[in-house]
C-alpha cells in the first residue's frame, strides 16, 4: 500500500500571506505537546472554513532531517532571512478538531480572541490543505452559503412591522443583522432551528464565554439580551415557525445570552403553550443544566430534548473552566440523568480540547458518565478560546491518547451513543443506522 506523505508546514509573513515550506512536515499539538497527525485524521480543510495567522507566536513542525521538532521563528527567503507566524484554521461548523496548531506559545503576546483553533497544513500530493479534523454532522443546513444577508434583509424589516410591540423580535434582529447568528436568522427564514434568548444572567462564569468577560480572557463579542421576555412574546414569535417552518426546532439558550436555567418559570410557561398550540416541531432546552429540580419541571412542560453543556465530566476541569456561582457538578450529572429518566432525547454540549478530552482520564470517566447518565449525544463541539490559555488554566502537561482514538473507544463501549455538532427535530433523534453513524460518511 502507498503511504502518504506527510503535509507540509504552512506559516505567514508578517502580513499575512501565507506559504508552504519546502521541506518542514506539519505538526500539530495535543495539550502542550507536539505531536505527528495520523493519517486518519488528515482531511481536506472543509469548505466555508478559513485560516488565519497566530501574532508574533512561530510554528511548531517536524524536520524529517534532525528527526525532531524544531520552532520555525525565521524562514530563508532567497538571500533574505524573514520572521514568521503560526497559522490557524477556523473550521466549518460539523467538524470535530483533533489537534491543535502546533506553536510556540511561550512566544504569543496576546489573549487570542475566542475562536477554535486547528492544525492545519498543505497536502502536495491532494494539492490542497489538510486540517486535523473528523467529520462529526452531516447536517448541512448551517453552512454560510446558506444565510445570504440580501434575502435576510427585507424579511427582519417585515417581522419586525408585524410585531411592533414584541421586545423579542427586536432582540433577534440584532442577533441576526448586528451579530450574523445563523439561528437567528433561521427565524426570519422561517425554517430549521430558531433559538429563544430569555435570560440576561447565568450563574456560571466560564473562561470562554461569549456574552460576558468579567475577568481575565478577551472581550466578548455578544451583548446579552437584556430583559426577560413573557411568555406572550416568545409564543407569538415560536408558534408560527413550529406550525410553517421546514424541520422546524425552537430552542432556549444558545450560549451567548445568560443560562435560560435562570428564567425557567417563564421558560416552562411558554413551552405548555407551545406544545398545546402544536404538535409539530421540536422544542429543544440548552442549558448548563445546574439545578435539577427546575430540568424535571422544564421536562413536565414539555420539552422533547435537552442539551447541557461541560468541557468536561471531570469536576476539577468542570469547576476550572464554568467557576460554578451557587451549584455543583455533581448537581449538572443529575439534570442529564434527570432528562433521560424523563424519556428526553439528552444531549451533551461537549466543549472539546485536544489534550484536555482525549486524556486517559477524561476519556475513562466519560466512559463512566455515559454508563451513569444514559445520554443519547455527544455533540462534539471544539472549544472556542485561546488553546494555550486554556492549557494552562486546566494545568495540561502531555498529550491526550488522540480525539479520533477517542471517538473510536466510545463508539466501541457504547454503539449506540451518536456524535453530532447540531440540535437535532425529533423525526430525527434515532435515524436508522444510527449505531453506525459515525466515521461520516462525506
Ligand atoms: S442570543 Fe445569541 S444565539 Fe441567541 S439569537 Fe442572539 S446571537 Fe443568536
Ligand atoms: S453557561 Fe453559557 S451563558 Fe453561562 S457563563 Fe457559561 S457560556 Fe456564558
Amino acid at each position: 500500500m502507498k503511504t502518504r506523505k506527510l503535509p507540509k508546514l504552512l506559516y505567514a509573513d508578517s502580513q499575512g500571506n501565507i506559504f508552504d515550506h519546502p521541506y518542514l512536515t506539519m505538526a500539530g499539538m495535543s495539550g502542550d505537546e507536539a505531536v505527528l497527525p495520523e493519517s486518519v485524521e488528515l482531511i481536506p480543510l472543509p469548505e466555508d472554513s478559513r485560516l488565519f495567522t497566530i501574532p508574533d507566536t512561530p510554528p511548531l513542525a517536524w524536520d524529517e532531517r534532525q528527526g525532531s521538532f524544531v520552532t520555525v521563528s525565521r524562514v530563508k527567503e532567497g538571500r533574505r532571512s524573514i520572521a514568521v507566524q503560526a497559522v490557524s484554521a477556523f473550521m466549518a461548523p460539523g467538524y470535530m478538531r483533533t489537534l491543535l496548531p502546533a506553536c510556540d506559545y511561550s512566544k504569543k503576546k496576546v489573549h487570542l480572541p475566542l475562536w477554535s483553533y486547528t492544525a492545519v497544513g498543505w497536502d502536495e500530493e491532494r494539492e490542497c490543505f489538510v486540517v486535523a479534523a473528523t467529520r462529526v454532522d452531516d447536517n448541512e443546513n448551517w453552512l454560510p452559503k446558506n444565510y445570504d444577508d440580501r434575502k435576510l434583509d427585507p424579511l427582519v424589516r417585515r417581522m419586525v412591522a408585524d410585531f411592533p410591540e414584541n421586545r423579542l423580535i427586536e432582540q433577534l434582529s440584532r442577533c441576526a443583522v448586528d451579530y450574523h447568528c445563523f439561528a437567528a436568522k433561521n427565524l426570519f427564514f422561517r425554517r430549521w432551528e430558531a433559538p429563544i434568548p430569555t435570560s440576561p444572567v447565568c450563574n456560571s462564569r466560564c473562561l470562554g464565554c461569549i456574552s460576558l468577560q468579567p475577568s481575565d480572557c478577551c472581550p466578548s463579542n455578544h451583548e446579552r439580551i437584556p430583559f426577560v421576555p413573557t411568555p406572550e412574546e416568545i409564543v407569538e414569535l415560536m408558534l408560527p415557525h413550529l406550525l410553517e417552518a421546514p424541520d422546524p426546532i425552537v430552542s432556549y439558550g444558545q450560549g451567548c445570552e445568560g443560562d435560560p436555567i435562570m428564567q425557567a418559570d417563564t421558560v416552562a410557561e411558554a413551552t405548555r403553550r407551545l406544545k398545546a398550540g402544536s404538535s409539530r416541531g421540536t422544542v429543544n432546552f440548552n442549558s448548563n443544566g445546574s439545578m435539577p429540580e427546575r430540568v424535571r419541571m422544564l421536562c413536565d412542560a414539555g420539552m422533547d430534548s435537552m442539551r447541557f453543556s461541560m468541557n468536561s465530566v471531570q469536576e476539577g476541569f468542570y469547576n476550572a473552566y464554568y467557576r460554578p456561582k451557587g451549584y455543583r457538578f455533581a448537581d449538572v450529572v443529575e439534570s442529564v440523568k434527570a432528562a433521560k429518566q424523563k424519556g428526553l432525547f439528552t444531549m451533551i454540549n461537549y466543549l472539546v480540547s485536544p489534550g484536555v478530552t482525549d486524556s486517559p482520564a477524561e476519556v475513562e470517566a466519560l466512559l463512566r458518565f455515559i454508563e451513569e447518565t444514559g445520554v443519547d449525544m455527544l455533540q462534539m463541539r471544539n472549544l472556542s478560546i485561546d488553546p494555550d490559555f486554556y492549557n494552562q488554566r486546566m494545568g495540561v502537561h502531555g498529550k491526550g491518547i488522540g480525539m479520533y482514538r477517542l471517538l473510536e473507544q466510545v463508539k466501541k463501549a457504547f454503539p449506540r451513543i451518536q456524535y453530532g455538532y447540531f440540535n437535532r427535530t425529533r423525526e430525527r433523534f434515532y435515524p436508522s443506522g444510527f449505531e453506525t453513524g459515525w466515521p461520516v460518511k462525506s
